[in-house]
C-alpha cells in the first residue's frame, strides 16, 4: 500500500491514544508528536507539520469539550480534516470527457517516470472506454520512442514517432494532426526529459506546447524527493501553465508524504500517483480517501470503484451478494487466498480494505506472503465442508483443530495461527454488512457511512 510505513506510524499513534482511558493534555501531545515525527521522518516540510499541530490544538480545546462528547471522535476528524488540508492540490485546469478530443502534454524531468505514466495513463483510460493515442515527441533521448513503442503495443494503443525525424515540434503537430483525423478523444504527447531544469528544456516544451495548443499539460515528478518537489513544480509551474500532476513511485520510497504535501503547497494538482512499475500500477488521488487509508480507515469509496473497475460484470453480483451477506467464512477466505495469489483483479480490489492485503501481503515481502497464504490453504484443503462454510468459530474445537494439524502435517499451533488470521479478516468483512450497491455519486455517501 502507498505509504505504508507512514499510514503505519499514524494509525498506531491513534490507536494509543484510543486505548487510553481518559484523554487529557498528555495523551493528547503523545499522539500529536507521535504524528509529527511519522511526518517529518516522510519528509514533510517543517512549517506545514508545525502548522498542522498548532490547528489542531486550536480546535480541539479540551477543557472546553463538553463531558458526554467524544474526544476520540474529535480529535481523529481534527487529524483527518488538517491531513486532507496539508495534501489537498485543488481541481485541475482542465478534465478530459470521453467522445470530445483532448490534448494532454507531459513534461517532467528525465527518469521521472514520465515516458511509463503517459502509457498508464493512456491505458487507464482505454479500460474505461476512451480511444487514448501516444505521441513520442521525444526526440532528445535515444531509445525514448522504442520504449513508448513497447508499451503502447503491449496496451493495444495507438502510437506515433519518428526514428528520423529530431524536431520535436513536427512530430508532435504531425502525430496529433493524425490522431485527431482518427477521433481518438485522448491524444498524449510525451515531450524531452532532461537531467535537470535547464533553459533548453523549457524552451522546447514552450515550443511543443504553442504548436500544439495542449488542453491540459500534466508534469510529472519522482515522489523520492520528497519535499524538493516544491521547487520543481514551481520552476515547471513557470515555465509551461501546468494543469495537473502526476507524482511518480510513491511505492518505494518514504519520503512520498513529503513529495505529495511539498505539490499540494504549490497549488498544483495531484491527479494520480504511480505505484509501481506495471501498467495498472496507478491510482486516482482523491484526497479524502487518501487520508483516510493513511489513517488506517480503508478506503471504502475506492474500494466500491475498483469492484466496478476491474472485478467482470458477471462476477460483480455474486462478490458484492457475499460482502453484503458480511458472513464471512472459510470458504470465501479460501476463494479470496486464491485471488490475491493470483493478483488478478479482485486482489487489487481488496488491497483497498484495511488490514487485507496490506497487511496479509506488504510490499517487499510479497515472496515470504505468497508462502503464508500456500500455507493456509494447504491446513483449508484439511477442512471439511461442514468447517469451510461456517461462519461460527466455536465449531473450530480442539478435536478439529488437531484433525487439521494432522491431516496436513502441520504443527497445530499454525493451524491456530491460520484461525486468528480468520477471526481478523472475519472482523474486516463483518463491516460489509448491509453494503448497498451504491450507483455512481453515491459513493462518498457510501464512505462516510463506512467509516462512521
Ligand atoms: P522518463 O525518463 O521520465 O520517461 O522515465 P521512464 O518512464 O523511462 O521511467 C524511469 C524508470 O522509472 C523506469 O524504470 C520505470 O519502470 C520506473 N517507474 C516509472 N513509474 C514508476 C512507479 O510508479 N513506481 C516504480 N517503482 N517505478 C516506476
Amino acid at each position: 500500500m502507498v505509504l505504508a510505513q507512514l499510514g503505519g506510524s499514524i494509525s498506531r499513534a491513534l490507536q494509543q491514544m484510543s486505548n487510553a482511558t481518559i484523554i487529557d493534555e498528555k495523551v493528547l501531545n503523545d499522539c500529536l508528536n507521535e504524528i509529527t515525527r511519522a511526518l517529518l521522518q516522510a519528509d514533510v516540510q517543517f512549517k506545514l507539520v508545525r502548522d498542522m499541530q498548532t490547528n489542531i490544538k486550536k480546535i480541539v480545546n479540551l477543557d472546553d469539550l463538553a463531558a458526554g462528547h467524544n474526544k476520540r471522535k474529535i480529535i481523529q476528524q481534527a487529524i483527518f480534516n488538517e491531513l486532507c488540508k496539508m495534501l489537498d492540490p485543488g481541481k485541475p485546469s482542465f478534465t478530459p470527457k470521453k467522445g470530445k478530443t483532448s490534448v494532454i502534454m507531459f513534461v517532467g524531468l528525465q527518469g521521472s517516470g514520465k515516458t511509463t505514466t503517459c502509457t498508464k495513463y493512456a491505458y487507464y483510460h482505454q479500460k474505461k472506454g476512451w480511444k487514448p493515442a501516444l505521441v513520442c515527441a521525444d526526440t532528445f533521448r535515444a531509445g525514448a520512442f522504442d520504449q513508448l513503442k513497447q508499451n503502447a503495443t503491449k496496451a493495444k494503443i495507438p502510437f506515433y514517432g519518428s526514428y528520423t525525424e529530431s524536431d520535436p515540434v513536427s512530430i508532435a503537430v504531425e502525430g496529433v494532426e493524425r490522431f485527431k483525423r482518427e477521433n481518438c478523444d485522448l491524444i498524449i504527447v510525451d515531450t524531452s526529459g532532461r537531467h535537470k531544469q535547464e533553459a533548453a528544456l523549457f524552451e522546447e516544451m514552450r515550443q511543443v506546447s504553442e504548436a500544439t495548443k495542449p488542453d491540459l499539460v500534466i508534469f510529472v515528478m519522482d515522489s523520492s524527493i520528497g519535499q524538493a518537489a516544491f521547487d520543481q513544480a514551481q520552476a515547471f509551474k513557470q515555465s509551461v501553465a501546468v494543469g495537473a500532476v502526476i507524482v511518480t513511485k510513491m511505492d518505494g520510497h518514504a519520503k512520498g508524504g513529503g513529495a505529495l504535501s511539498a505539490v499540494a503547497a504549490t497549488k498544483s494538482p495531484v491527479i494520480f500517483i504511480g505505484t509501481g512499475e506495471h501498467m495498472d500500477e496507478f491510482e486516482v488521488f482523491d484526497v479524502k480517501p487518501f487520508v483516510s487509508r493513511l489513517l488506517g480507515m480503508g478506503d471504502w469509496s475506492g474500494f466500491m470503484d475498483k469492484i466496478h473497475e476491474v472485478v467482470p460484470m458477471e462476477q460483480q453480483p455474486e462478490l458484492l451478494q457475499k460482502l453484503s451477506e458480511g458472513n464471512f467464512t472459510l470458504r470465501i477466505m479460501y476463494e479470496q487466498f486464491q485471488n490475491i495469489l493470483k493478483m488478478g483483479p479482485i486482489g487489487q480490489v481488496f488491497s483497498m480494505l484495511p488490514g487485507f492485503s496490506q497487511e496479509l501481503m506488504p510490499k517487499g515481502q510479497e515472496k515470504e506472503s505468497q508462502a503464508k497464504i500456500k500455507r493456509y490453504m494447504t491446513m483449508m484443503d484439511s477442512m471439511t465442508n461442514e468447517e469451510l462454510d461456517s461462519s461460527n468459530p466455536k465449531l473450530m474445537n480442539e478435536s478439529r483443530i488437531m484433525r487439521i494439524a494432522r491431516g496436513c502435517g502441520r504443527p497445530v499451533r499454525d493451524v491456530m495461527e491460520m484461525l486468528e488470521e480468520y477471526k481478523r479478516l472475519a472482523k474486516i468483512w463483518s463491516k460489509m454488512k448491509g453494503l448497498k450497491i451504491p450507483k455512481k455519486g453515491e459513493m462518498s455517501a457510501l464512505s462516510r457511512n463506512m467509516n462512521a
